[in-house]
């Protein structure tokens, strides 16, 4: 390509104007400024929700203890304030969908109705009030539940709306989601389904973002697009999810196919996750804003409309996203055609390209080939970047994002940079410019396609860009020699389509998988960049084959160091801020009291053989964590409840007593014995757990209630959250007319008194996890 100035001028405007339109796009995802305590009634204030969170979030309330309790009078005794018919629904939950583990807890859920003038069908705001067992709950779920009281009691002091709104404030949602499914299996309430919004939050900070929807969610988007005041949700994260390990209460919701709805969380400043740091001090309450003034519109949008036909699923799935403040959406069946559309105005663009500049069909083939280079390293680049900080930094390799992560993820971006301006400038002379864009822009469409076939709510991301950069390409290719200086206007248009849909992908995928998993973001960036390729273009100077200067100066001098210098230089510069960016994250993010590097530890005692261990899930443990845990190790056939140890390390053995499994009838009719007892703790526990080791169990019901099927058989077990205080009361009927040998044991929370331990020193901090400071005592009993 050949540059005047004012061509270049032009194209670097424009990579100007596409820079800002990047900012903007992902200042429009930004959560909005806490209102205040206040407000005018009618409208959703965090100053007041965040009075709720304080309560909620002052102690650690996990399921079954005392402060749970505290906190659900709480939320009963605001409702009843606020005019809501309330109850506590006190009932036994269970989880057959963990993986192999068959759990279950006794629950107390709390509802309040708010009675429709002419309901066509009920609405369910729903979120939990339990703490994982270490954490504080300020923001999970100590967001959702306050979002939902400030919800509630907006809704109640205005007009009554036309359909029941019931609220679901629901118990046991760390341990198995068992409150949800009590709900939606024994709440006389949920028998007739209809629309559910899950509240839900796995940080501190960042957008409130609506990830997850029930199938064919047409009717339930539209209600959310025209309803909130703050959109931020994408097809692609409906797609995303379903991939990762995660589940919430809408889970269970969903899975009876009565109900339809959506499900909200603000998911940045992970580390706080289920740790002891998730506290109201670590709120961003503008965060809570978000959540809340979104919360209130959908509860009331949905209260107020024709739900008749909005309870099960209809019409189709949308592909949907957002572009400065609003969220763009359009029928799925519309994914295919795009992305076709997207194939075929690349390989239009080739045509234009060979008859208006002879970059020839070879050319452009060859830039398709090397393409991918920069997409596949962008991606190997942003991991490597992550193995660096680790190295360094080794606090990080328990944690899926640092504290303080901006500088970090600034510097990926740069990285990306970096490694797609490296290509450019070492493959544009030899190929050109035009049959790299041609290259970028078709691996784009290819993603379209490939999105389209695997994951349709993403294709979006792809076939768009390359679509609107294709189209982009022909119309600057087109336009008439003396008008060269225009030629950026459509380039800038097509590629602001790219930007305003993946600058905010990049921004909300950093978030989504954390650091450790930079790849998915880089690999977006990397798709940006591609996509403006032409107008990247500008930065560099003529190649000396298309000039027609003579390649030697008059003066005698040889320009080729100085152009090449010039040719490196963009790279050069997105590297040095890589570096920059990257020794600037590592000396504001440091570790400390108040943002501590995670160690995780368990402990488990085998009273049959009188051992003790030192466990933990960190694969690659800290200084502390390495007194207590030597060597890898696996404890899961020995100790069940403790799913995914993978170091160990011999303990003292502390003297804690067994939980007791005592036999309260034992009847024999024919092969089959029917056997209760009651398995006692002998100490404070959260949890209980038991397993029939040697016979086959044909029935089982657990403190009351009677087992599915798929619970039964050779390896039966149960793990019990939230026991009742006297026992866990247990009939089996067993295939076996001899002894039962049943391996019990129960779990409690907290190190502190056990032989051996010794306090966290600062700056180390407790991880989030659902096992963290577990005690574990296991016994075997012949019955
Ligand atoms: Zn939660």
């Amino acid at each position: 390509m050949i540059h005047t100035p004012r061509t270049r001028l032009a194209g670097i405007l424009a990579l100007a104007v596409l820079a800002a339109l990047a900012f903007v796009s992902i200042w429009t995802l930004l959560p909005p400024g806490p209102a205040p305590a206040s407000a005018p009634a009618d409208q959703f204030s965090a100053g007041r929700a965040f009075q709720h969170v304080q309560r909620i979030g002052s102690t650690v309330h996990v399921a079954g203890s005392p402060a749970a309790a505290n906190v659900r009078d709480y939320i009963q005794q605001t409702l009843q304030g606020y005019g809501l018919q309330t109850q506590i629904q006190d009932a036994v939950g269970e989880d057959a969908n963990d993986g192999d583990q068959f759990a279950m807890a006794h629950v107390h859920n709390v509802i309040g109705v708010l009675p429709g003038s002419a309901s066509t069908g009920r609405v369910f705001a729903v979120a939990h009030y339990d703490s994982v067992q270490v954490s504080y709950g300020g923001n999970d779920d100590g967001a959702g539940v306050s979002s939902l009281l400030e919800t509630a009691r907006a809704m109640a002091t205005g007009p009554r709306p036309r359909n029941d709104t019931v609220f679901v404030f629901t118990d046991a949602e760390e341990a198995c989601l068992c409150g949800a499914e009590a709900f939606v299996s024994q709440d006389p309430l949920a028998a007739d389904g209809g629309v559910v919004l899950n509240f839900e939050s796995r940080g501190s900070s960042g957008p409130a973002i609506m990830f997850e929807t029930s199938s064919n969610n047409a009717n339930v988007v539209g209600v959310y697009a025209s309803a909130v005041p703050y959109p931020v949700a994408t097809s692609f994260a409906v797609e995303v999810y379903r991939r990762l390990p995660n589940d919430t209460d809408f889970t269970m919701y969903r899975l009876t196919g009565r109900f339809t709805g959506l499900n909200s969380a603000y998911i940045d400043g992970s580390p706080v996750y289920h740790s002891p740091e998730d506290r109201p001090s670590e709120m961003d309450r503008g965060s809570l804003q978000q959540d809340g003034a979104n919360a209130l519109a959908l509860t009331r949008g949905f209260a107020n409309a024709d739900i008749s036909t909005m309870s099960r699923p209809t019409g189709h799935d949308e592909t949907y996203f957002p572009v400065l403040g609003t969220l763009i959406r359009y029928p799925g069946w519309l994914v295919w055609p795009f992305a076709a559309l997207a194939v075929l105005a690349v390989g239009a663009l080739a045509v234009v390209a060979r008859r208006r500049r002879g970059v020839s069909y070879r050319r452009a083939a060859g830039g398709f080939g090397l393409a991918l280079i920069p997409l596949v390293l962008s991606a190997v680049a942003a991991q490597l970047l992550w193995l660096v900080l680790v190295a360094i930094r080794s606090g990080y390799a328990n944690m899926i994002d640092p504290w303080r992560p901006g500088f970090y993820r600034a510097g990926v971006v740069a990285l990306v940079a970096t490694v797609v301006l490296t290509w450019y400038a070492l493959l544009r002379r030899r190929l050109g410019g035009w049959a790299l864009a041609i290259g970028a822009l078709g691996w784009l469409a290819v993603l379209g396609v490939l999105f389209a076939a695997f994951t349709p709510g993403g294709s979006y991301l792809a076939a768009l860009p390359a679509l609107a950069g294709a189209v982009g390409g022909i119309a600057a290719l087109a336009m008439p020699p003396g008008r060269d200086v225009w030629r950026a206007l459509p380039l800038a248009v097509g590629g602001a389509v790219a930007v305003v849909i993946l600058a905010p992908t990049v921004m909300l995928f950093f978030p989504a998988l954390g650091l450790a998993t930079g790849a998915a973001a880089a690999l977006f960036a990397a798709m940006l960049a591609l996509a403006v390729l032409p107008l990247v273009e500008s930065l560099y100077p003529t190649p000396e084959s298309d000039r027609s200067q003579p390649a030697l100066k008059t003066d005698g001098s040889d320009p080729a160091p100085k152009r090449r210098l010039r040719t490196a230089l963009p790279a050069l510069v997105a590297g040095a801020l890589t570096i920059a960016f990257v020794v600037t994250g590592l000396a504001v993010d440091t570790f400390n009291t108040v943002r501590p590097a995670p160690a995780q530890l368990m402990y488990a005692l085998d009273a049959d053989t009188g051992k003790a261990q030192w466990v933990s899930i960190d694969s690659s443990p800290g200084s502390w964590t390495r007194r207590f845990v030597t060597h890898a190790g696996d404890v899961g056939a020995v100790f069940p409840v403790i799913t995914n140890s993978a170091q160990v390390g011999p303990a003292e053995v502390a003297n804690l007593p067994a939980p007791a499994a005592a036999v309260t009838s034992d009847t024999t009719s024919g092969r089959q014995r029917t056997l209760s007892l009651t398995v006692t703790p002998r100490r404070s526990v959260r949890l209980v757990y038991l397993e029939v080791e040697d016979a086959t169990v044909t029935s089982a019901t657990v403190d009351g209630r009677s087992l599915p099927s798929s619970a039964l058989g050779k390896h039966f077990s149960v793990l019990f959250h939230a026991p009742p205080a006297a026992g866990l009361p247990v009939t089996l009927v067993v295939d076996a007319t001899g002894p039962v040998r049943v391996r019990v044991m129960d779990g409690s929370d907290g190190l502190t008194g056990i032989p051996g331990f010794t306090p966290r020193p600062a700056g180390v901090g407790v991880e989030g996890s659902h096992e963290s400071e577990l005690v574990v005592v296991a016994a075997t009993y012949q019955l």
